[in-house]
């Protein structure tokens, strides 16, 4: 059996509607308990309001019943809007204030809130992701159903993933990498293995139960297969049936290409890279020796099929009927990054610095704007800043970056000035960053609390008024250990 992105419904229901479909963090699902589940959950939905065009907000973290929500929210067009519990309450909060859903359905509860659903301006959507906005708010990037018809078009035909494809998946479903596991297992009638924080925690367990499961493709941010390195039994000896890592996300440095070339010598490794706000991909690359023996730092591929790729004034646009539909409640944003190719497609403006040779081939150099990447996941800078500023007696916030020197960040900084700050910088003693910690966490997810705050007499700006990052990592190096 699978879920036919065209027509939007099972299909093929009569072929092996017994194989596995989704294996939860608490309880695996048949093709035939999926359709059965997603069947009811629609109809649960529809009671409590949900119907075509308004949003749903799915919360929870990899529970079977997430994948049901999603599967259910396609049947019935309603857009799905996934939010993982890494994000605070306060978050979700915020999400629903601006996506104004039919219901918010709690996955662990297997329980729907119902909301005064507003219809979207936009038809037709299959999604709404919600990613770091650097106005302090998290953004909603509308991907529509025809850009997930074709992303699994794409990667069916085009990424050599074999029949029925069983898919590690990791990523939280609010980070748009998931969405390759989501619709391709879907599209193919494969399977999807969640794993869940503290599952991948144990380690050992965890790789057991991707054998268990004969998960064939890796699918995650180059730093998620990174830090599996140092345990020797995440090896073929462990995971025979895993034949293709699927990276996206962040850039793939090729010392770890090459780890992994020695360490899985049978497996295919995938460079992919785009935006979020261009349905998880758009351009892709075997990496093979004869790619690791030309370049350093890695291309990230060629445009997949219906796509072109432009370099203007050195930034990456894309064009497609993959690319969003806008951002939500945005028009600001949409005028300047959104734009109407010549042949009428929509095209996006990355921010994403890059080159391309004659061939097609694209490389990735950094970015433009303040948004970066830390273990692969997306930040802006700003937003971090504002919430910074919102801290009680702070009169000014930023944050800063420390990198690596390939240019990798390691660790955020946070900037904070204000009436109890000294002459001078100085960090935050154990106990008060504790308490502040706690009150940052209440607004963002971990991954963009900084580790360490710094109290200071006023934040530098540059000449355009802006707060002037780099003297910030000046003032943070200036500090007396
Ligand atoms: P996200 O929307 O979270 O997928 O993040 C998209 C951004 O991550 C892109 O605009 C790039 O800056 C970066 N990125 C994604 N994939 C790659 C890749 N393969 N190589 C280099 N940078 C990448």
């Amino acid at each position: 059996m699978r879920f036919d992105l065209k027509s939007f419904a099972f299909a093929d229901e009569a072929h092996a509607p017994g194989a596995l479909a989704v294996a939860g963090a608490d309880r695996s699902l048949s093709w035939a308990q999926l359709r059965d589940e997603a069947l009811a959950w629609a109809e649960a939905a529809r009671a409590a309001g949900a119907r075509p065009d308004v949003p749903v907000v799915i919360y929870g973290h990899k529970q079977a019943a997430f994948f049901v929500a999603m599967a259910g929210a396609l049947l019935i067009g309603a857009p799905f809007v996934p939010v993982d519990t890494i994000y605070p309450p306060e978050r979700l909060r915020r999400i629903a204030d601006i996506v104004r859903p039919a219901a918010i359905y709690d996955a662990a509860a297997g329980r729907f809130e119902a909301r005064a659903g507003q219809e979207l301006a936009e038809r037709g959507l299959a999604y709404v992701m919600f990613t770091s906005g650097s106005t302090g708010d998290p953004k909603g990037v509308q991907i529509g159903r025809e850009s997930v018809s074709l992303l699994a078009d794409w990667m069916l035909q085009c990424f050599g993933l074999g029949e029925a494809p069983v898919f590690m998946n990791q990523a939280p479903f609010s980070f748009d990498l998931s969405m390759y596991e989501v619709f391709a297992t879907l599209a193919s009638g494969g399977a999807c293995v969640m794993n869940a924080r503290e599952q991948i925690a144990a380690g050992s367990p965890w790789l057991a139960r991707l054998a268990e499961h004969r998960a064939t493709v890796w699918v995650s941010t180059p730093s998620f297969a990174h830090q599996q390195l140092v345990n020797r039994e995440f090896s073929p000896a462990t995971l025979p049936a895993l034949r293709t890592f699927l990276f996206c996300g962040e850039p793939l440095p090729s010392a770890l290409a090459k780890k992994l070339r020695q360490r899985f010598p049978d497996a295919a490794i995938l460079n992919t890279y785009g935006p979020t706000e261009a349905t998880v991909a758009t351009t892709w690359i075997e990496i093979t020796d004869a790619v690791l023996a030309a370049h350093d730092p890695l291309p990230v591929g060629h445009a997949k099929p219906a796509c072109e790729l432009l370099v203007r004034d050195g930034e990456i646009c894309i064009v497609g009927d993959h690319v969003m539909r806008g951002y939500l409640n945005r028009p600001d944003l949409n005028e300047t990054k959104l734009f109407r190719h010549v042949d009428g497609r929509r095209g996006f403006r990355t921010g994403d610095l890059g080159q391309m040779d004659k061939s097609g081939l694209l490389f990735c150099r950094g970015r433009m704007d303040d948004q970066i990447k830390l273990n692969g996941y997306r930040i802006e800078l700003a937003e971090i800043d504002e919430a910074l500023h919102g801290l009680p007696g702070v009169q000014g916030g930023a944050c800063a970056v420390l990198r690596r020197p390939d240019g990798a960040a390691v660790r955020l900084i946070g900037f904070v000035a204000g009436a109890a700050a000294g002459e001078s910088p100085a960090l935050l003693d154990a106990g008060a960053l504790s308490g502040w910690k706690e009150r940052l966490a209440r607004r963002l997810p971990p991954y963009m609390v900084p580790s360490e705050l710094v109290a200071c007499p006023a934040l530098p700006m540059s000449s355009n008024h802006k707060i002037d990052r780099k003297r910030l990592i000046d003032l943070y190096a200036g500090i007396p250990a």
